[in-house]
């Protein structure tokens, strides 16, 4: 698709010298690191795109800022709902740019209905969320948590931080795509059983995990790792039952999307024991909460909340993602997908319905 001088946004495309103007991207969601590494990319990378920040988040009330914006830039929190599309498209947008791999916040039927097409950056940086996971596998172990709050206070007692060697666990790894495949080569490293579990196996992990069914995956794993998209069939994947399935005492990682767990019954399971430790990049309901600083407020979620009295939970706010090279490849994938998208050329990063079969 291309901006020509009959089409309605023209406006916005044509210089007083005839040539194409730059394309107006309205980037929501911004933060200061956005900013920063999108200006840089936009600026040195020779994007030239004429960029707009937004700080608040899309929804329905925000939706009219994007008026007059053919591109738009949303993050994993903003809203890509039916009304919010059928908003931007009135308003003239026919790019939706997500500056993330996931997707499932966007109806991309309707993002089709509307005529807007929706580009990904489907791999910025899968080793930053993997180590991340790694991260918080060890932290949770041996305690790293309590042992820094320990330490700053004058205690030196080991009494609780009692973790156990890597070497010999059996890790349980659910989606072996890119993110989870660096998990696990991660994992092999450290002397680690590794178990599987994916609709599509990766070959090149043959000789380092073993692929299994998901209840299999359950009852024998000591970690969990959770790695594949959220889509109607992973939703709530971890609920009651498959905790049940589970070791006592297992620990769960969840680095992918937070509705891939349904949180009270991995509360119930903290609270019986049966869930030994957890940790969490992301949680399902966490667009009122993560990348804001809400240190002088009153949490109103109670599950949430809850979650944050466990000593044997870590709770990080979506910041698996946040390395300095992914936020690169972010900004460039993006801004490259947004000139695919003004030259008319394939958008090899497109996002459609299909994909969402997994
Ligand atoms: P990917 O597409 O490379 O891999 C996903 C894997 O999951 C694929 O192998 C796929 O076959 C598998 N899968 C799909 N449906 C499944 C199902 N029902 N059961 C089991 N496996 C299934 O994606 P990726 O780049 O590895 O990213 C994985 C997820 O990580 C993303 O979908 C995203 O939600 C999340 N993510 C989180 C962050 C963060 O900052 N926390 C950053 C990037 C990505």
């Amino acid at each position: 698709m291309r901006y020509g001088s009959r089409d309605r946004f023209a406006r916005f495309l044509t210089r007083a010298d005839g040539r194409d103007a730059a394309i107006r991207i309205a980037i929501f969601s911004s933060k200061s690191y956005t900013e920063a590494f999108f200006r840089a990319v936009n600026d040195r990378g020779g994007y030239g795109h004429d960029v707009t920040f937004l700080e608040p988040r899309l929804t329905r009330e925000t939706a009219p800022l994007a008026g007059g914006y053919p591109a738009v830039c949303i993050f994993v929190n903003d809203q890509g709902s039916a009304e919010v599309l059928a908003d931007l498209a009135a308003g003239g947008t026919k790019l939706l740019a997500l500056r993330s791999a996931g997707f499932n916040h966007v109806d991309l039927a309707a993002a089709e209905a509307a005529g807007i097409a929706v580009v990904r950056v489907p791999a910025y940086s899968p080793h930053a969320v993997a180590e991340h996971a790694v991260g918080l596998i060890l932290a949770l172990n041996r305690k790293i948590h309590r042992a820094y709050a320990r330490v700053r206070e004058g205690n030196f007692a080991l009494e609780g931080l009692l973790g156990f060697d890597m070497h010999g666990k059996a890790v349980g790894v659910i989606g072996t795509g890119r993110i989870g495949a660096i998990a696990a080569r991660i994992l092999h490293g450290f002397g680690c059983t590794l178990l599987a579990y994916d609709l599509h196996p990766n070959a090149e992990l043959e000789g380092i995990v073993r692929y299994v069914d998901c209840p299999e995956l359950a009852a024998r794993s000591d970690v969990i790792t959770l790695h594949c998209p959220l889509t109607p069939e992973t939703y709530h994947l971890i609920g009651a039952e498959a905790v049940g399935r589970m070791r006592r005492g297992v620990m769960l990682i969840n680095t992918s999307r937070g509705a891939l767990i349904d949180t009270p019954a991995v509360i119930d399971a903290l609270k019986s024991g049966q869930i030994g430790a957890l940790g969490l990049d992301v949680y399902e309901e966490e667009g009122d909460l993560f990348f804001e600083d809400l240190s002088g407020q009153v949490i109103q979620d109670d599950t949430f909340a809850r979650l944050l009295t466990f000593p044997n939970v870590i709770v990080t706010g979506h910041q698996a993602f946040f390395t300095r090279e992914a936020m690169q490849s972010i900004a460039e994938t993006t801004l490259g997908n947004v000139r695919d998208f003004e030259a008319g050329r394939k958008l090899t990063n497109r996002v459609t319905r299909e994909m969402i079969a997994g």
